[in-house]
């Protein structure tokens, strides 16, 4: 991707409450299934933070929580701190920008490695297996990904994904993949479809006119939010074939031999 083309991306979504769908209602789903103590002092990571969205609710859910929000855009590390102080928490939050591939982490660092919507940049697969040595033995893992909702679907979607993102497989294929990384799940879950329309498209597309007027109604601009309004469509067409799993999986540790 060029450098103009991800300015105008972090301008696009920068305003926005989340970069991805989610919620609090189900980042505090995800914790519970998690069984920590929430009132541990936890050490936590929250990979591909964006602008906090996840990290805010995880600092307000987890009082003596050290929290490490991680993202490689430094300006949305720059908003996710302001939304720190305006909500009390900047104290529990200690930003990051880092590539999540070369994360600069010990061995059994965390007991809590958070993921919303973007493990995906490294790959399911390549994420899990690279992150875990981050975990200490029994630490948990919380990730959300694509995921196929339904055994079949048209022929279209599924040639669709396969080119934009080819490790899109259903639930129990993911599981399948913590398995063989040395997880043990301990819950799964589909995000509600107003975790996509209400909380991350709309206040999106609500912001699409006043970025077009920031950049001069640009052809970049306009050639971006088109997309976007694609990816909508997709989403809004195919809505019962795909959603974002939340995966929660314990980190095992086999006794030595
Ligand atoms: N978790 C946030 C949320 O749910 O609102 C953001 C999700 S957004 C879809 C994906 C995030 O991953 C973006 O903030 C992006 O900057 C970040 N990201 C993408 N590739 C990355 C990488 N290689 N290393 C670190 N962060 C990355």
């Amino acid at each position: 991707m060029t450098q103009d083309k991800l300015d105008l991306l972090i301008d696009l979504h920068q305003p926005n409450p989340r970069q991805g769908p989610g919620g609090d209602a189900q980042t505090e789903l995800a914790l519970r299934l998690t069984g920590l103590d929430p009132a541990a002092p936890l050490t936590v990571a929250d990979i591909g933070c964006g602008t906090g969205a996840a990290t805010l609710a995880l600092a307000r859910l987890l009082p003596q929580a050290q929290i490490t929000a991680v993202d490689f855009l430094p300006p949305f590390l720059t908003t996710l701190q302001q939304r720190n102080k305006a909500a009390g928490v900047a104290d529990q939050v200690t930003p990051l920008a880092a590539s999540m591939s070369e994360l600069p982490f010990a061995d059994a660092q965390f007991d809590l490695l958070w993921s919303e919507g973007a493990i995906y940049n490294m790959g399911f697969e390549n994420g899990v297996k690279n992150w875990r040595r981050f975990l200490k033995p029994g630490g948990v893992l919380v990730a959300s990904e694509l995921t196929w909702t339904t055994n079949t679907r048209p022929v279209e979607l599924q040639a669709f994904w396969d080119a934009a993102y080819s490790e899109v497989a259903t639930a129990a294929d993911k599981i399948r993949v913590l398995e063989r990384h040395g997880y043990s799940p301990l819950g799964y879950f589909v995000l509600p479809e107003t975790c996509w329309r209400d909380a991350y498209y709309r206040p999106l597309q609500a912001g699409f006119n006043d970025f077009l007027c920031r950049h001069g109604n640009s052809e970049a601009a306009r050639a971006l939010v088109a997309e976007h309004e694609q990816e909508i469509a997709l989403y809004e067409a195919n809505s019962m074939y795909f959603g974002y799993g939340v995966y929660v999986a314990r980190r095992i540790t086999f006794p030595q031999t």
